[in-house]
């Protein structure tokens, strides 16, 4: 007799941090809530590694690494599941230059702060490419500037806004943390939680709407079809955009996707013999920089970690025929520092079937209404993912947003489909007592 019928069964794709909010914030609203996710592990482009060097325990982190400034919904979380944040004793956003050490970190923090202050009184998405033309900077500090966001926004500077400069690139000297024991702690914090409505080496294929009245979608996977009342696709950007899985969409959707880029990086640990001091070194023509960094130990970790950004970049370092090129010239940038012989352990993610790519920079053209289009659902299906987050676009704390953000629609649609239903419910009892 009643219909009623709220999306009870959610289906969330893709364990990354946005998927893992997404599907934590469902469960604890009582929603029925499943995860597919293609890897054997959880957190996605968030991926610790423990090395042993020389006996000492130290966690590379293979894809994201810093937790940057306003990241009050990744604190929040880490938090709620006791993970301590470590300062890594450097900044992120303050380098200095290998090969034009006359262009000090101050300098280059200055021109970047211009950059960003101009882009912000032009008002309108401008490329990067045309604010460091309408800067007119002395070419030193030009192209230090240029390969500092480029690496950074992971893409070319005209494929850029210059948005990247408030985030991503920005200059101000902050400091940059780390969960102690790796990042991806706290997407496995989360995956406990979650429990048994985990469910990894489940590639989907594809996710279709069905028109039964009520919304519904089927989500087709490597182990066959599975019906859900709603779909959270947490997939990443080229995923999606390459065909690789095939979901519902809209022209609007579709435009603001064709807005935004997937970038390009990959990274680079190198362990070392002894301890050394924190620093942060750019190479401009390399399109790489190499940094120290305080771990959970509260001291310097014996390692030299690097990351290379931007198609550019990569191509650069030769990073598809292996690390050597990009070995030789950190070493070549990096003389400070007291290598060992122990084996290199590089990253790449372009190669990645799940990932193909780095992070998401809204291209030149960027509307504010294509942002509403990333975040609409399409019938009976969601999206969040780092490229669907306006503020954070490309970073864990996007992610982490992008999730809940998502969430909390599919539970506003369920209370306002059980209000409908309970209007209905309350019809049909009325004309029941008539
Ligand atoms: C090298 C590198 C360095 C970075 N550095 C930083 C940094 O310092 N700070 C920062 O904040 N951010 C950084 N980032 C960005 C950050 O990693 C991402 O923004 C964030 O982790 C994205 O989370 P997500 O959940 O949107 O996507 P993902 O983490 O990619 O999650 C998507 C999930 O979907 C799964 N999946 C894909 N295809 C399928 C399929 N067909 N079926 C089922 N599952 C599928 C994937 O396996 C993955 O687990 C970095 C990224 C990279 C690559």
């Amino acid at each position: 007799m009643t219909t009623h019928t709220p999306p009870r069964r959610v289906a969330v794709l893709g364990a990354g941090f946005a998927g893992l909010a997404a599907a934590t914030k469902l469960a604890d609203a009582g929603l029925d809530v499943t995860v597919l996710e293609a890897r054997g592990r959880v957190g996605g482009r968030v991926w610790s590694q423990h090395l042993d060097v020389a006996g000492r325990d130290c966690v590379v982190e293979r894809g994201a690494e810093f937790i940057l400034d306003g990241y009050s919904t990744f604190a929040a979380l880490a938090e709620q599941h006791s993970l301590r944040l470590v300062d890594s004793g450097m900044s992120y956003y303050v380098r200095e230059l290998a090969e034009t050490p006359e262009v000090t970190s101050e300098v280059l923090s200055h021109a970047g702060q211009r950059a960003a202050a101009l882009a912000r009184e032009l008002e309108r998405p401008v490329s990067v490419e045309e604010i460091l033309q309408l800067l007119d900077l002395p070419m030193a500090v030009d192209q230090a500037l240029r390969a500092r966001i480029e690496v950074s926004a992971a893409t070319a500077a005209d494929l850029v806004t210059a948005e990247a400069l408030d985030h991503v690139a920005s200059f101000e000297p902050l400091p940059s943390y780390r969960v102690a024991g790796g990042n991806q702690r706290l997407a496995v914090e989360m995956y406990r939680t979650l429990g048994e409505r985990v469910h990894c080496c489940e590639v989907v294929r594809s996710v279709e709407n069905i028109d039964d009245g009520r919304g519904a979608a089927v989500v087709r996977t490597s182990s066959g079809e599975h019906l859900f009342d709603h779909v959270v696709v947490a997939l990443p950007l080229t995923v999606l955009t390459g065909g690789h899985v095939y979901v519902p969409t809209s022209d609007a959707r579709d435009e603001a996707l064709a807005r935004l880029r997937q970038g390009h990086a990959a990274k680079l640990h190198l362990p070392l013999r002894s301890t050394p001091s924190t620093s942060a070194v750019l190479s401009v023509p390399g399109r790489f920089w190499t940094w120290t960094a305080v771990d959970e130990h509260d001291t310097v970790a014996p390692v030299m970690n690097s990351f290379a950004g931007s198609e550019h970049g990569l191509a650069a370092m030769a990073v598809d025929a292996g690390p050597e090129q990009w070995i030789r010239a950190a070493r070549r940038i990096r003389n400070d520092l007291d290598f060992n012989e122990q084996e290199p352990l590089l990253s790449t993610w372009s190669d990645d079937p799940f990932s193909l790519g780095a992070y998401a920079t809204h291209a030149p053209g960027t509307t504010v209404e294509d942002q509403t289009a990333l975040e609409a659902a399409v019938g009976a299906v969601s999206f969040a993912g780092e490229y669907a987050e306006a503020e954070f676009t490309g970073l864990m704390e996007g992610a982490l947003r992008s999730g809940i953000r998502a969430a909390q629609a599919v539970l506003a649609a369920a209370r306002g489909e059980s209000d409908r239903t309970g209007a209905r419910t309350d019809e049909v009892h009325r004309a029941g007592t008539r």
